[in-house]
């Protein structure tokens, strides 16, 4: 075993998605404290560009497992890949994002290679030689501090805690690494995207979400607005998505998505625990509701109280004059 951290990007048809470059910085930082070196790894199939475009992030290296086999997502293939780059690797430290694939994807590999893994943290550091991470527990309403017994280990970082490295340094070599992989016990025969939202829900700076208080599907019209002028991502409590007036994919909360943006715009939602469980490490948040004395206020840093029909577009007219 190295001193080394790796990292595991995680991409999309339109390139690598950002929290991989912030996973390289956040390795920057914990390489610099463990003596090691940063590295990447890319797994999937036709990858190369990604893997290039990695190579540039400034770290030391980059494993690539590229296989046709990986074309469509499949966990155990996925996982022997993953496990076949980390052992050519042999990190100290493995990083992936806390994103659904990364959870996925973390939990098998540790699994399969008999590793520990702290899931979805929000801090990690080198305290005396050993990791000690940050992670909120019961749906957010404690902060609890876990320091890794011994190293290898294996974390999963939220998205959006740190700036993302920039793919401007000289490239840093490849390396292949061959996988074996056994058919499937489960295959995906076709992948259909059911919606395409303009900005990725999990790796927005600025989301704004809708609860009930927008009263239907209709109410959503004045924050999309809001949204385009602050490319922001639409999100949505889970009252909202039950009552069909928005897709399950924007639920943000304890059975939806986990969301940290710099900035997390609450209109209409009551704040229940559920819910924070989702968004309470966003670095600003800002709920509107009529209500003076609904939960959301406890963790807003601006509440306003007041019907969100008069203020989002109030905002939206007010934010596109000072633009012009
Ligand atoms: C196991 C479990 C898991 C759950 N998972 C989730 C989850 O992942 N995500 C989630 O969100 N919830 C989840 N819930 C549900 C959660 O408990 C709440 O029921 C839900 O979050 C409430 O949504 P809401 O705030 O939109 O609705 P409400 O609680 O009904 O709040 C609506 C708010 O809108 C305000 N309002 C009304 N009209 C206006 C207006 N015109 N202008 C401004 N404000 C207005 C009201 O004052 C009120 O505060 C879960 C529950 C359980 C039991």
């Amino acid at each position: 075993m190295s001193n080394n951290i790796l990292i595991i990007a995680e991409g999309r048809a339109e390139g690598l998605k950002k929290v991989s470059y912030e996973l390289v910085n956040m390795a920057q930082t914990l390489a610099a404290a463990l003596g090691g070196a940063v590295e990447g790894a890319v797994v999937g199939s036709n990858v190369g560009a990604w893997a290039e475009t990695l190579a540039k992030t400034g770290v030391t290296k980059v494993y690539v497992a590229d296989d046709k086999g990986l074309e469509h997502f499949a966990p155990e293939s996925y996982t022997t890949a993953l496990a076949a780059v980390i052992n050519a690797a042999q990190p100290a430290i493995v990083l992936f994002g806390a994103t659904g694939w990364g959870k996925e994807v973390s939990a098998r590999v540790a699994a399969r290679l008999d590793w520990g893994l702290a899931t979805d943290c929000t801090a990690a550091q080198i305290e005396n030689g050993a990791l000690v991470l940050t992670r909120p527990v019961y749906a957010g309403k404690a902060i609890a501090h876990v320091q890794a017994k011994s190293f290898p280990v294996m974390v999963s970082m939220r998205p959006n805690l740190v700036p993302p490295a920039e793919a401007d340094k000289s490239a840093a070599p490849l390396q292949t690494v061959a996988v074996t992989l056994a058919a499937p016990r489960a295959q995906v025969v076709e992948a259909m995207v059911k919606e395409k939202s303009k900005v990725d829900l999990g790796e927005a700076n600025v989301v704004i979400s809708g609860g009930r208080g927008v009263k239907g599907p209709e109410g959503f019209a004045p924050l999309n607005e809001l949204a385009d002028t602050l490319n922001a991502a639409i999100g949505a409590s889970r009252a909202a998505v039950d009552a069909g007036w928005i897709d399950y994919s924007h639920q943000i909360g304890q059975t939806g998505k986990t969301v940290a943006p710099k900035l997390y715009i609450a209109a209409g939602i009551s704040g229940a625990i559920q819910h924070l469980a989702g968004m309470s490490s966003s670095k600003v948040i800002v709920a509107i509701n009529k209500d003076p004395d609904a939960p959301i206020f406890k963790i807003a840093d601006y509440g306003i109280v007041a019907d969100l029909f008069d203020v989002i577009p109030a905002l939206n007219a007010a934010l596109k004059a000072q633009a012009n």
